[in-house]
């Protein structure tokens, strides 16, 4: 019998989106940028192919330095790592271990129970509202003397719906200044209420505010695995710390660097997805459906005891979403024939 960490058998398992199986398959399923890279953005990762026998800059000093400039924060407070799921997990191992609590909204992305158990903290997962929401009073209740960690997804992943501005501060003036409150970013830029949370602002005026961010979604490198946080200091050389040496590629840092050069055009490819999503969001609802107020490039369908059924269906019909049986459909708003297909795998069900 080989050594074992007796509680690894018993972590959930993460569960990618379901993958095309041949042509012709419309992939809605893990809520990337149905548009590929700018050809700028190519030619940029196509050089830097050529210099790939020497390992990245571990501090990342050129993408974290371009960052600073954008957020208008000093360079010290910007930690990287292979994707904003890896800066999450850097957040929860630098300030989290066993006998602590890390909280979230349920459902939510689906790696925060497991990088907690991993870090062998312990999950407090608050059910959202019935209207798709976090529930803050719920949360609030929740605090116990062993919060260490609590993430708010805004907008949501799967649900689309945001935190205000004011639930976040209420939020904040109610736990301890050494509970670290992480603003889950990933679909910021799909966001178009203005009452929506700014991690980024809050993380400017709290000590224990750390935002999000992710090359992956709304500028199209799921692929070179790229995101980042704006934290405190002090969190963010302890996130250095803990995080994978030499994780981000020298790829990926500069296709990041590039695409923040360029991020007017891929601006506007968001704002195609956004005119996309309501036209998706209102072709549901014209069917039956109540589909929640979504800021994401996604829409969450509670399809509860017939989610199997329907993904089957979608499945027959070549459109790949993410199911959770007997919840619901998470849909990724796609390119306008995709979001057609989708609409008419809907409109034929039973
Ligand atoms: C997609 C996503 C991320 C990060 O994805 P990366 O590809 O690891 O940057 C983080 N949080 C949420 C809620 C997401 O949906």
């Amino acid at each position: 019998m080989s050594a074992r960490r007796d509680e690894v058998a018993s972590f959930p398992l993460y569960t990618q989106g379901a993958l095309p199986t041949g042509d012709d398959v419309v992939k809605l399923s893990s809520n990337e940028n149905p548009y590929p890279p700018l050809p700028s953005v190519v030619r940029v990762i196509s050089e830097a192919a050529a210099t790939i026998n020497r390992y990245p800059d571990m501090g990342a000093v050129a993408l974290r330095t371009a960052l600073a400039d954008r957020l208008r924060v000093d360079v010290s407070r910007i930690a990287v790592g292979t994707g904003s799921v890896e800066v999450a997990q850097q957040v929860i191992q630098a300030v989290a271990g066993p006998g602590d609590e890390v909280m979230f909204a349920w459902r939510s992305f689906e790696a925060y129970p497991i990088m907690t158990r991993i870090a062998g903290a312990t999950p407090v997962p608050v059910p959202l509202t019935v209207d798709e929401r976090h529930d803050f009073a719920a949360m609030k209740a929740a605090i116990t003397p062993a919060t260490k960690v609590i993430f708010v997804c805004s907008p949501n992943n799967p649900t689309g719906t945001t935190a205000t501005t004011e639930e976040v501060e209420d939020l904040l003036a109610s736990v301890p200044t050494d509970v670290v409150v992480v603003i889950d970013e990933a679909y910021i830029q799909f966001n178009r209420r203005a009452d929506t949370v700014s991690g980024v602002d809050l993380a400017a005026r709290y000590p224990n505010v750390v935002a999000l961010h992710t090359f992956s979604k709304a500028y199209g490198l799921a692929g070179l695995r790229v995101g980042y946080a704006v934290a405190p200091p002090d969190l963010a050389d302890d996130m250095r710390r803990v995080s994978l040496p030499f994780g981000v590629t020298d790829l990926a840092q500069k296709a990041a660097i590039a695409s923040l050069r360029v991020d007017h055009e891929l601006l506007e490819r968001v704002d195609s997805v956004v005119a996309e999503r309501a036209r998706v969001r209102e072709g549901l609802i014209a069917l039956g459906w109540t589909i929640p107020d979504t800021q994401a490039n996604l829409v969450w369908v509670r399809t509860g005891d017939d989610t199997a059924r329907i993904n089957a269906a979608l499945r027959d019909a070549h459109v790949l979403v993410r199911a959770w049986d007997g919840e619901g459909l998470r849909i990724t708003i796609g390119a306008p024939s995709e979001n057609d297909r989708l609409l008419k795998a809907f409109a034929s069900l039973s």
